[in-house]
């Protein structure tokens, strides 16, 4: 039996490095410290051993050569390739499967064009007023959770960075540190909160822009409610954020897939930016699958833009609602898709289920998952954080080496896409 200690959980955004692993006969027995979702994660049974293949309506078993050899065929034989997910692999394989796009002319998008692929457009239309998760558990006395609920999905952000967290410059950190929760309803974490502030759907861009009004000294000119909420109660909402010496806004998918999507996010950073004026506040996104971060990071930096990034013209060109992969699958564009780090089976729309089912879709996980029921191949992987290793990007965009704990029988992402260029690009000079 061997103990290994800090490891980083490969499951959520946090990328919470104090995991203790016990393994046993190189298996991962017993996990302490992760949540129950990072829990699962580490002792998940169901690991696929060998890439699987339909034929006829039946799974037979193929050696990888053959798997390896079958993707890049498709790929090379499509007229609208897709190569989708990436959020759960790590940086490394990220960038070879951007050269592969851009080598078949093909489509590339990941997990942020239906999460936080707002955020990142307003962020790059007006900045990021960031920090690192160690700065808000060190220095924050207000942390606003907007269009969040980290109790469901960062089970462990609360703990680590807010509400019964330590501090080194708060003497009484978890009493006195202020948690609002602004949402549409009351979430678990609303329940928790020391305030919550219930907006109607779709009004988030209108709080802010009345918070933002009262802090410019303008608030003669709001209505008696915005978006539900009585003036009275934004006008203490605006004097309790002006009374912080360090405020943390962490901003969800509540505010990127509802109603003004990246102008909400564009509205919350102005805000920010008032706060800013009279004391320190910052805003991050909560970025929800493990290194979706980091998709953007890779992306934006061989690619000039964050996600759906299509190489079909022999240039990037990059139009969100057009290239993105929801809307090339619903209007039934693509071809053949590759899905690597996501589960599309189990968050896309039917419509974009029901197409992948008809073309040749391949899926690249450690796990048989939801969309392998729509899959032609399922090519399993090492999985990074366990059996593979590799840079993952946390929510605060802090790039982290995530370690291999045991060996693996089995190629990890980055190997694996690695033999699949190397196959397209030797049977490309075979033409
Ligand atoms: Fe893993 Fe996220 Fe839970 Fe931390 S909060 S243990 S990173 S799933």
């Amino acid at each position: 039996t061997t103990t290994i200690k800090d490891v980083i959980c490969p499951l959520c955004g946090c990328l919470c490095d104090d995991i203790e692993l016990t393994l046993r006969d190189n298996r991962v027995v017993e996990c302490k410290n992760a949540c129950s979702l990072g829990n699962a994660k580490f002792l998940a049974k169901n690991r696929l051993m060998k890439p699987i293949k339909k034929v006829e309506g039946a799974w037979e078993e193929i050696s990888y050569e053959e798997a390896i050899g079958y993707t890049a065929d498709v790929l090379l034989n499509a007229k609208r390739p897709l190569l989708f997910g990436w959020s759960g692999t790590h940086s490394e394989a990220q960038c070879v499967g951007i050269t592969i796009a851009e080598c078949i002319g093909g489509i590339i998008d990941n997990c942020s064009s239906e999460c936080h692929g707002p955020s990142i457009m307003a962020i790059q239309e007006v900045g990021h007023p960031g920090c690192t998760l160690g700065q808000v558990r060190q220095r924050a006395d207000v942390v606003v959770y907007w269009g969040a609920n980290p109790l469901a999905a960062h089970p462990r952000h609360l703990s680590r960075y807010s509400t019964y967290s330590d501090s080194h410059f708060l003497e009484n950190a978890s009493s006195d540190r202020r948690i609002i929760v602004v949402d549409v309803r009351e979430s678990e974490t609303a329940k928790i909160a020391d305030e919550f502030i219930q907006i109607k759907s779709g009004g988030d861009y209108a709080v802010f822009s009345a918070l933002r009004a009262i802090i410019l000294g303008k608030e003669g000119v709001l209505p008696d409610t915005v978006a539900g909420v009585p003036k009275d109660t934004l006008i203490k909402l605006a004097k309790t954020l002006l009374n912080a010496r360090f405020g943390a806004f962490f901003t969800g998918i509540g505010l990127t897939q509802s109603k003004g999507k990246y102008k909400n996010v564009r509205n919350a950073i102005e805000l920010i930016d008032e706060l800013n004026r009279h004391t320190k506040y910052t805003l991050t996104p909560m970025r929800g699958h493990w290194n979706v971060n980091g998709t953007n990071q890779t992306f934006t930096f061989l690619t000039g833009y964050p996600y759906a990034v299509d190489f079909s013209r022999g240039v990037t060109y990059f139009n969100p609602g057009e290239t993105s992969a929801i809307d090339l699958l619903a209007k039934k564009e693509v071809d053949v898709c590759v899905i690597i780090g996501s589960d599309p089976g189990a968050h896309f729309p039917r419509a974009c289920n029901e197409h992948l089912a008809t073309i040749p879709t391949i899926v690249i996980d450690p796990f048989p998952i939801m969309s392998t029921a729509v899959a032609t191949l399922h090519i399993p992987v090492a999985m990074t954080g366990v059996d593979a290793e590799g840079i993952a990007y946390r929510m605060d965009t802090v790039p982290l080496r995530v370690q291999k704990v045991m060996d693996s029988t089995q190629p990890d992402d980055a190997e694996l896409l690695r033999r699949i260029l190397k196959t397209i690009q030797e049977r490309n000079e075979q033409q």
